[in-house]
């Protein structure tokens, strides 16, 4: 029997594409995904260490599972991602029960490690201080069949004073544009229609090989790829936000009017301390040049409250930024020192009472502004990428859900349709965090609905032959991953 495999993946982006990669690579070497509810031969966790309670939730996590090992003989347990690439040999000391411990530079050895740990009944560490080859070569186990996470760039030239990430993913790599292009283009001939490009400063892409408009040259070559139907990348720096790549997002058909951009603190004071290489004018103005440029485009952000050193004048700056730039929705923090970090020992640290309550009240605030600005939308027709899930009802309406070409949420009355299929609907009423759109005006089966049903012929056909199990129904999908900073 395959031997079969979990992987558990914490924190941004980034770690759900390499989880994609830890699938792609596990099944190559022979596993199978083990079904819900079964206990997996191969636990694998995909780490992340922005948060101050991450090292708990993972010592916490391998704590539960010494047990479950010791009940399934054989088992092996494995660590990677951020926490593994920080904490390195410390993860078996602290979890003598973990079998394998590789880096963010090595995800491509786990297979070759989990043999080694087995064979030689002895845990294995492996962590590399940078990275040699790009991961995009390795084989890849996708969550969606008709949306991808497109790597350009890994590692940050960038450092923030609260962030480790360059410290555990190094210095800024770019892939070639061509070699880009071709994942895309093969992607697309799977029936794939939209891939988001992932970079820890996507919009930083080229600087690697000195071309400071490598990224907008990269983001018109999409708009020329046959059956490609929506851009989108994630996470651009304001600092690296310039002129060309606004006009490439109007310009480009396919390029969508949606804009993650971190803005951390409106105070200029806290910036500096924060090391964050703009200023509140500066970012301000991105955000007016990008409206004035695509005026229906929706702009969300990260926001910290209680950094070290903030009063309450500066974060009243940050709530006036907040007013001015009229986000749809954020991803809002509380301030936690990070261990390793610079802003960890730093002086003035907030006391958490305050810190709660100013993240309260720039929580009522973001929300009270995302609500007005979904309102604005009700009227609109909008057409929609169908969303995998089961949908939900309300009261005797079932409605299915679907993503916006702003990357709104909009649930909308049931149809036929398949996740990857086009719904173009009118929007009927506006919800704090989604909208509702009632009057379906029609249905367009497309490529990517279509490689969604055959993958679920696929997995039915996994699912009883491979495992010897009874007809039990389809796979259920993986959560959606927060924001990196
Ligand atoms: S917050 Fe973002 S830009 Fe700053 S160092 Fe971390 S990854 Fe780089």
């Amino acid at each position: 029997m395959a031997r079969t495999y979990e992987v558990r993946t914490y924190g941004c982006q980034m770690n759900v594409h390499d989880s994609e990669r830890l699938s792609g690579l596990l099944e190559d070497a022979g596993y199978l995904a083990a079904p819900d509810g079964q206990q997996a031969d191969v636990v694998v966790f995909n780490t992340c260490a922005v948060r101050e309670n991450a090292d708990n939730k993972l010592y916490g996590n391998l704590g539960h599972l010494a047990s479950v090992k010791r009940e399934h003989p054989g088992m092996q347990i494995a660590v990677g991602g951020c926490m593994a690439q920080k904490d390195r040999s410390t993860v078996v000391e602290r979890a003598p029960w973990v079998d394998v411990v590789f880096g963010t530079h090595n995800i491509g050895s786990l297979p070759v490690l989990l043999e080694r740990a087995r064979v030689q009944e002895e845990a294995q560490v492996e962590i590399l201080e940078s990275l040699e080859v790009f991961p995009s070569t390795l084989p890849t186990r996708r969550e969606s069949p008709y949306a991808a996470w497109v790597s350009v760039s890994v590692g940050c030239n960038n450092t923030c004073t609260f962030c480790i990430v360059p410290s555990l993913r190094g210095k800024e790599k770019d892939r070639r544009p061509g070699e880009i292009l071709a994942e895309i283009e093969a992607l697309v001939a799977e029936g794939v229609s939209e891939v988001t490009l992932l970079g820890q400063n996507v919009n930083a892409y080229g600087v690697e090989f000195g071309d400071r408009q490598a990224f907008s040259k990269l983001l018109r070559a999409c708009g020329a790829i046959e059956g490609l139907e929506r851009v989108r990348f994630t996470s651009p720096h304001p600092a690296e936000f310039t002129d060309d790549v606004i006009e490439a997002m109007a310009e480009t058909a396919n390029v969508m009017p949606s804009l993650h951009m971190p803005l951390q603190s409106g105070s200029d004071r806290i910036l500096r301390s924060m090391r964050r290489s703009y200023r509140r004018e500066k970012y301000l103005g991105i955000i007016d040049r990008v409206r004035a440029a695509i005026p229906h485009a929706a702009i969300t952000t990260d926001i910290i409250v209680g950094f070290p050193g903030e009063t309450e004048d500066d974060f009243q700056a940050t709530m006036e930024v907040v007013r001015q730039a009229r986000f749809s929705s954020a991803f809002t923090f509380q301030y936690s020192p990070r261990p390793g970090t610079p802003a960890a020992t730093m002086a003035d640290q907030i006391a958490p009472d305050v810190v709660k309550d100013r993240y309260q009240r720039l929580v009522d605030l973001v929300n009270d502004l995302a609500w007005e600005e979904n309102k604005t939308q009700v009227g609109r027709t909008v057409e929609l990428m169908v969303a995998e899930g089961e949908g939900r009802k309300d009261g005797e309406t079932r409605r299915m859900s679907g993503r916006a070409p702003d990357n709104r949420l909009v649930h909308f009355a049931a149809t036929d349709a398949r996740p990857g299929d086009m719904v173009t609907a009118e929007v009927t009423y506006a919800a704090p965090h989604h909208l509702v759109a009632d009057r379906v005006v029609s249905v367009r089966r497309t490529r990517s609905g279509d490689a969604w049903e055959a993958r679920q012929g696929r997995a039915e056909e996994t699912r009883t032959v491979g495992l010897g199990l009874p007809t039990i129904g389809v796979p259920a999908p993986l959560p959606a991953a927060p924001a990196c900073s």
